[in-house]
């Protein structure tokens, strides 16, 4: 058996074709493109790279891109002014703030701030809130980008046991609540997880979102698995999963590449969150 790739970059331009429509629909309609305001305070590489794909990907879908720069000395309180003031700008539907910010920052406080109208990236407490309770929301980015990929293997969610391994608010712990709302029997497995092979080898669908090159190799999978790798670990300039690829390739049935796989999904699901608010509250 091999396993077949479920490939992120080709449904998500699927995906951006769609938005692409659906942006100049809007535009149509409004006299306006929707926008999205992208926050970067500081000098991470990493954080710079993933700002200039999103500003690419909204240019790519005509969706207008705002970006606000900071330095790595700004204060909480001048993060919360530019929130409230992008608040109440009629021409920006979508708000994120680039993660991490600077350790003096409480991210929280700065993410809370965001009116949950225009919180794109779903991790405010009212998004979250409404997810956790089964209601319409703006939901978090990568998770619903999980979704997609697993739809995409056609396979009947309902019934199968998913396994997430890592529980943060951003991936698993949302990713756990879209899962249970297909009717999957949901494990969530951390670090603190005992003998993980054993919850791995249960899994119909299996989830990895714990930041640790390779942590899941080919033995610890059920034959025939769906295997979504959110992970990325860069090591000596090279981009690694948490899956180990090439050993879990001979017994999964579906298994998604990094890079590839989850990433350009995270990018193409934020556009549609983006649209979303535009259609819903402007
Ligand atoms: P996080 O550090 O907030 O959480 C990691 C989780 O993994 C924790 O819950 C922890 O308990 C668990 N974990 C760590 N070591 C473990 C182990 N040995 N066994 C079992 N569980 C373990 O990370 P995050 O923000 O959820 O991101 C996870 C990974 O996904 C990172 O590599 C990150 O870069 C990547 N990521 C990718 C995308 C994307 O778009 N592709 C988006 C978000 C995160």
């Amino acid at each position: 058996m091999s396993a077949k790739i479920l490939d992120g970059k080709i449904l998500s331009h699927k995906i951006k074709i769609e938005i692409k429509i659906e942006a100049a629909d809007f535009e149509k309609k409004t006299g306006r493109k929707a926008g999205l305001a992208v926050i970067l305070a500081g000098n991470d590489a990493a954080s710079a790279v993933y700002v200039k794909n999103k500003i690419t990907a909204c240019a790519e879908t005509g969706v207008q891109s705002f970006e606000i720069k900071f330095n790595e000395n700004v204060s909480e309180s001048a993060l919360i002014d530019e929130i409230e003031r992008l608040n109440n700008d009629k021409n920006v539907d979508g708000i994120l703030v680039q993660l991490p910010l600077p350790c003096h920052i409480n991210e929280d406080a700065v993410l809370n701030k965001i009116s949950y109208k225009k919180d794109v990236d779903g991790f405010s407490s009212v998004n979250a809130g409404n997810l956790m309770l089964g209601n319409p929301s703006l939901r978090p980015c990568t998770p619903s980008g999980v979704m997609e990929l697993i739809k995409d293997s056609k396979a009947d969610i309902a019934g199968k046991v998913a396994v997430i391994v890592g529980r943060s608010n951003t991936v698993g712990k949302p990713l756990m609540m879209m899962l249970l709302e297909k009717n999957a029997t949901v494990i969530i497995c951390h670090s603190k997880t005992k003998d993980l092979g054993n919850f791995t080898k249960m899994a119909d669908i299996l989830v990895v979102a714990a930041g640790k090159k390779h942590l899941i190799t080919g033995n610890m999978l059920k034959d025939n698995a769906i295997v979504i790798d959110v992970g990325i670990n860069s090591v000596d300039g090279k981009l690694y999963g948490d899956v180990d690829y090439y050993s879990s390739l001979k017994s999964a049935g579906f298994i998604t590449p990094v890079p590839g796989g989850v990433g350009p999904m995270t990018i193409a699901m934020l556009l549609k969150n983006v649209l979303k608010a535009a259609q819903k509250y402007s």
